[in-house]
């Protein structure tokens, strides 16, 4: 076995689990499931650091659907704490696809719907649990959850677990389950307070850290290009494009429809042969296939939404181009820490349009620098703003702009029935 290639087939997982893996299309382990797997498999207490992209639920959840085994009395016998009622659907939803070959019954319960059919489900039976803290609690205080089976305790994203106020929801959870079990813990980033969650909650445990190397990755240059509207944005797609230097290039879009459109754009200026699409609409297949294809070089361009690229072992790229600014700002430390891995250098290029100036300030506080800003090539033609595309863009800021201060009128409003100013005439001036 390759250690470059490792595979599933080299932990002790069983068959069931082997078939759910790759039925999902997980070729090979990412870094954390390959240290991880072997060790909770064994037994051990594990804090585990690592970002949500790393693989880091399969991590956990591949060694409690081997050991929790299959279905079995009534209360659950592993339990997954998680800050928010999107993450306890989305690791459901991740557990139910690699453990759709054994009978375990798995659930999840979490604020903002109905305790009913939770209460109901719960009382059917089941074997693993993924649960809030806060709904967790009301169902064990309304004597609805016997937690007393737990062998296996998993806290999952624990640094925002804290973040958002559950530390004492979380010591009562501690308090109320079983003292012997195994103990997991895994935060994105390692501070006092979870040192402290861990000194409390771990029992000498190893630690696995998959370094973000993306926030101090020297070897990879970021700039920034001003653009004023979508047509400039993709001329200077195309011209940077040209650029033989941009071998191994992925294109990130904000949103499905874009994704598709620069995609055919640039099937019809590189050729096909050249280009591949993947977003949400994309079956897994299709992805895996695409990107495959792209780290066998086949093809020169990715053209992706953040969602599609997520989870994908896509790395190794020279270029990575945001031709949106990402919404969810981790997105782009995850974007750009792509780029400059084999390849010795990486570059990451933005574009920024007038209505992403405010996700750029926010950005730029995340990553806590201000990613340099060349100015458009001569040679690049900057278009017209449409009408319409102003008018989305102006409306978008005006929302912005009263997320951040609720007094604003909206200086959209303001000006009814006058053409708003387009933001080419003000970009033309900077640059
Ligand atoms: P996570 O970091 O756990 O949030 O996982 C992010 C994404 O990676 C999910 O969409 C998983 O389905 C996907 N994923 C996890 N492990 C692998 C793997 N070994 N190969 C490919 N994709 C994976």
């Amino acid at each position: 076995m390759s250690s470059d290639y490792p595979s599933f087939s080299g932990f002790k997982l069983n068959k069931q689990l082997l078939s759910a893996i790759s039925d999902a299309g997980f070729e090979h382990p990412t870094a954390i499931q390959q240290k991880a797997i072997p060790q909770i498999l064994a037994g051990v207490d594990l804090l585990g650091i690592a970002q949500t992209g790393t693989g880091k639920t399969a991590a956990y959840l591949l060694p409690v659907l081997m050991k929790i085994k299959f279905a079995q009395g009534d209360s659950p016998r592993a339990l997954i704490i998680v800050p928010t009622r999107e993450l306890a659907t989305q690791v459901l939803e991740h557990m139910n696809k690699l453990g759709k070959y054994t009978d375990l019954r798995m659930a999840a319960v979490y604020g903002g719907v109905g305790i009913k059919p939770q209460i109901e489900q719960i009382e059917k039976g089941v074997d693993i649990l993924v649960a809030t803290p806060g709904r967790m609690m009301d169902l064990y205080s309304a004597e609805h959850l016997v937690l007393k089976k737990i062998q296996m305790l998993i806290l999952d994203e624990a640094e925002r677990l804290l973040d958002m106020g559950f530390k004492r929801q979380i010591d009562k959870i501690l308090g109320i389950v079983p003292m012997k079990k195994q103990n997991l813990l895994f935060s994105a980033t390692m501070s006092d307070r979870i040192q402290l969650l861990t000194d409390s909650f771990l029992d000498r445990p190893v630690v696995i850290r998959i370094e973000p190397e993306r926030r101090t990755a020297k070897s990879v240059s970021q700039v920034l290009y001003h653009v004023p509207n979508l047509k400039t944005k993709t001329n200077l797609l195309l011209h940077l494009l040209t650029d033989e230097a941009f071998r191994k290039t992925i294109i990130f879009c904000k949103t499905k429809a874009t994704a598709a459109n620069i995609g055919k754009y640039m099937e019809r200026k590189f050729g096909e042969q050249q280009v591949r699409i993947i977003h949400g609409n994309k079956d897994q297949n299709t992805r895996m296939n695409a990107v495959k294809a792209f780290h066998a070089g086949e093809i020169r361009f990715l053209v992706a939404t953040d969602v599609a690229a997520r989870g994908l072992d896509i790395l190794e790229v020279s270029h990575v181009i945001n031709f949106d600014v990402p919404l969810v700002y981790e997105d782009y430390i995850h974007r750009i820490g792509r780029t400059g891995r084999a390849f010795q250098t990486g570059d990451s290029v933005t574009f920024c349009s007038p209505n992403d100036e405010y996700h750029l300030k926010k950005i730029q506080k995340l990553i806590g620098q201000k990613i340099p800003v060349m100015e458009i090539p001569a040679e690049v033609e900057i278009a017209e703003t449409p009408n319409e595309e102003n008018q989305l863009m102006l409306r978008e800021i005006d929302g912005q702009r009263k997320k951040d201060d609720p007094e604003f009128a909206g200086a959209f409003q303001d000006k009814k029935g006058r053409k708003p100013q387009p933001f080419l005439s003000q970009r033309r001036k900077r640059t």
